[in-house]
């Protein structure tokens, strides 16, 4: 089987409330910050990238910093936005779902159920659209026009040893990622858990469209991987902590190392 390389490029960041990251009362009651990353997987000759993050623009408009176009983050790796042949849209909120267009030579995947979501009927209610941006909705289906998009409908192993899993819950077509590595099959959670606090207190992120389901989309991510440690959480800042740094890039951590202390799933 294909061992792959994984690492998480963070390009930006925000402080929350902790009230803002749990659906439940929370027991944190401080400043909660979040992190933005994309996350770069390479093997069997492949460079994959999962989500492309916002712009500059977004970035503004929804008051977050952005440190680096999330392309950038590519260049430690010796590659540019041109040498993605993968890329894959783990759903379609504007933190994971700008910067289409910057990768010309990428097959997009995308779950049938997020497409339908982010196109269909209900988005025309705010708190439905609030994390969607209609232009990059609207530039995943001029790249369907183009050729470019490939959709899956459920679980499918699209490569040797990379598997994307629809889950549902945060949004309807969510997917998570599982890849396997020289650590064992590491589980890429993208908004299937925000922060590991989310799972250890098994208390979801509140932006969810459908409750039940996100609650065993939690259950799911923690069976998927080969252990609890294997799970990547799609925005907690202690991933920048647990992983050593990319050689030349203090933001980009190496997720196929051993972590460097216990994991807060145990
Ligand atoms: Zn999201």
């Amino acid at each position: 089987m294909t061992h792959y390389e994984v690492h998480a490029i963070k390009y930006g960041s925000h402080v929350l409330k902790s009230s803002q990251a749990f659906l439940m009362e929370d027991p944190h009651d401080s400043p909660w910050p979040i992190f933005y990353y994309v996350w770069l997987v390479q093997g069997g000759g492949r460079n994959i990238l999962i989500d492309t993050g916002f712009t500059k623009e977004r970035a503004a408009k929804r008051g977050r910093s952005i440190e680096r176009c999330p392309s950038e983050g590519l260049k430690t790796f010796g590659l540019g936005p041109e040498d993605i042949d993968t890329v894959i849209l783990t759903h379609l909120h504007y933190d994971h779902a700008g910067n289409i267009p910057l990768f010309p030579n990428a097959d997009i995947y995308i779950q049938d159920k997020e497409v339908s979501f982010a196109t269909g009927r209900y988005v025309r209610y705010p708190a439905v659209r609030l994390p969607f941006e209609a232009d990059d909705v609207c530039e995943l289906v001029r790249q369907n026009y183009n050729g470019r998009v490939r959709f899956v409908d459920g679980d499918k192993e699209l490569f040797d040893g990379f598997k994307v899993h629809l889950m549902g819950g945060h949004s309807r077509g969510l997917m998570c990622v599982t890849v396997a590595t020289r650590r064992g099959l590491v589980v890429l959670a993208s908004d299937c858990a925000h922060f590991y606090d989310n799972l250890a207190l098994d208390n979801p992120f509140p932006i969810i469209a459908d409750v039940p389901t996100q609650c065993e989309t939690q259950e799911r991510l923690i069976a998927l991987a080969d252990s609890p440690s294997h799970v990547v959480p799609g925005h907690d800042p202690k991933v920048m902590e647990l992983y050593p740094r990319h050689p030349g890039d203090e933001n980009t951590v190496d997720l196929t190392a051993d972590l460097l202390g216990p994991s807060p799933l145990g």
